[in-house]
């Protein structure tokens, strides 16, 4: 150890870390063994993980330091430990996607963003646990059991991916990469106090990113800084032919953004708050620290505006059928043959009963709900009534963010309409747990970006700002992040 050790390597940043790598301060395998120390000392109790890569993770890091002493330039986050939710393929690493029907599963290839996090120099940790096939708010639905928020280890880390959220929560990484198809990045930030981002869709390439809604999934960077995320953002984004929705343009300038945003100064920069979210079913620390949040933008110089987006009341309906239909279709791939599990295969029965019986035993209560609810609306006879016209109402949910982009530069509101909830306390009414994402669902709907904040605290556990910025204008969102960060600061939960 050289004197410029830092004490404690997992409370550093991302970009200080880079930093400290590049400059021989420390070494990348210290930085992922001090990760992987954490991991073995409190991962029994928070559960962030299902499947920890020691040695890839270590001979990763061993080729990172033996470049630098070559003399090698390092990319922007060389050398920095990265956790992956279980949603994306890792080349002979286990991808579960939390269900038991993928078990025993080591994919054959890397997904286009975990082999750019390879190629950046990024250290991959292991895989982070999630709500079954990414559908949920709290990782209740994980078939490996559920993960706890590390500010309360009775209470929920969000969902689908809980498991990253809380792994930057309790200093096991400090990077992570999570999937967004209608709030599973931005909710767990915000009940965790981290930072989250949903990219523009087709930003981030959704090649080896286990499909639940092709139209909505989004892959895209978590932190606990705006900085590092940006950071990662910029690393893992841009034009991939292996998705045909990618789009061929440059990435926009994240950081650049972020590192604008945090000199504080948000003169000439419009901020929208909804009119139709009216912030009646919030809970009131939610909403205070929402108000406080906003008082903070203004301070800052930004200028607010009040928009109208009269179609947004049906954007939770509409997603519960495109949703939902959509997974219908992509999960069908899972019939035991192909992947994971395979029950009932005695040599006596016929191929589509060992397929109903394997899909019985592997897929849990919420994904069978969903292929059930799925099915029906793409039923024929039913399509139009269902589907179709979900589909309509997701069309005029993006014109009234059109126009609404037309007045301001983003919009503000809260994160989620409550703070972190009691295990069991959603999970018998599906409705009170679809509500986490009222707010996260439209701007899906649409395609545009959005980003958590920590913004606060209600009876000690963190509330998140969400910050929306229309499509491939993904900077600008960072850079209102920043600049609300550099007012308010981080949020550091009790040590464990
Ligand atoms: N909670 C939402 C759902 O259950 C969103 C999930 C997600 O974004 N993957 O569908």
């Amino acid at each position: 150890m050289t004197e410029a050790q830092p004490t404690d390597l997992t409370r550093m940043t991302a970009a200080a870390l880079a930093t400290a790598i590049a400059s021989g301060a420390c070494s990348a395998v210290d930085v992922a063994q001090a990760h992987l120390d954490r991991i073995a000392a409190v991962d029994d109790r928070v559960h962030a993980f299902l499947h920890v890569d020691t040695e890839g993770a270590l001979v990763a890091a061993q080729a990172i330091d033996a470049a630098r002493a070559r003399g090698e330039e390092l990319g922007p986050l060389a050398g920095v430990p990265v956790a992956v939710k279980d949603v994306l393929t890792t080349r002979g690493v286990p991808t579960t996607c939390g269900s038991k029907i993928l078990e025993g599963w080591r994919p054959p290839y890397d997904s286009t963003i975990v082999r750019r996090l390879r190629e950046a120099g990024l250290v991959m940790l292991g895989k982070t646990n999630m709500d079954e096939f990414a559908m949920g708010s709290s990782t209740e639905y994980s078939a490996y059991g559920a993960t706890r928020n590390p500010w309360d280890l009775g209470r929920i880390p969000g969902g689908s991916g809980g498991g990253s959220a809380a792994a930057l929560a309790a200093f096991e990484a400090p990077l992570a990469i999570g999937s967004d198809t209608g709030g599973s990045i931005r909710q767990p930030g915000s009940v965790t106090g981290t930072v989250g981002a949903k990219p523009t869709y087709g930003g981030n390439s959704r090649y080896g990113l286990v499909a639940f809604s092709s139209s909505l999934d989004t892959p895209g960077p978590c932190g606990r800084t705006v900085e590092d995320t940006a950071l990662l953002h910029a690393v893992m984004s841009g034009h991939d032919p292996l998705d045909s929705t990618s789009i061929p343009a440059p990435v926009p300038p994240v950081v650049e953004a972020a590192r604008q945003g945090a000199s504080g100064d948000l003169h000439g920069v419009r901020v929208g708050l909804i009119g139709e979210f009216s912030g009646d079913g919030d809970e009131p620390g939610v909403a205070a620290a929402t108000r406080e949040a906003i008082q903070a933008l203004v301070k800052l110089g930004a200028e607010i505006v009040e928009v109208s987006c009269p179609h947004f009341q049906y954007a939770l309906p509409a997603y519960y059928l495109i949703a939902p239909s959509e997974c219908s279709s992509n999960l069908a791939r899972f019939d035991g043959v192909r992947y994971g599990l395979r029950v009932g295969d005695d040599g006596q029965r016929a191929l589509e009963e060992v397929m109903s019986i394997t899909r019985d035993a592997g897929f849990g209560p919420e994904v069978k709900r969903r292929i059930i609810i799925g099915t029906y609306a793409l039923s024929s006879g039913y399509y139009d009534a269902y589907y179709g016209q979900a589909q309509k109402v997701r069309t005029l949910i993006t014109r009234d963010f059109t126009t609404a982009f037309e007045q301001v530069d983003v919009l503000v509101s809260p994160t989620t309409p409550f703070v972190a909830f009691p295990f069991g306390s959603r999970t018998a009414d599906p409705y009170q747990m679809y509500l986490a994402d009222l707010y996260t669902i439209p701007i899906n709907l649409y395609g545009g970006p959005a980003i958590n904040v920590p913004c606060g605290l209600s009876e000690g556990l963190p509330v998140g700002l969400q910050i929306a910025a229309p499509t491939m204008a993904d900077d600008q969102m960072y850079r209102v992040a920043a600049a609300l960060e550099s007012a308010i600061g981080t949020l550091t939960p009790p040590e464990l």
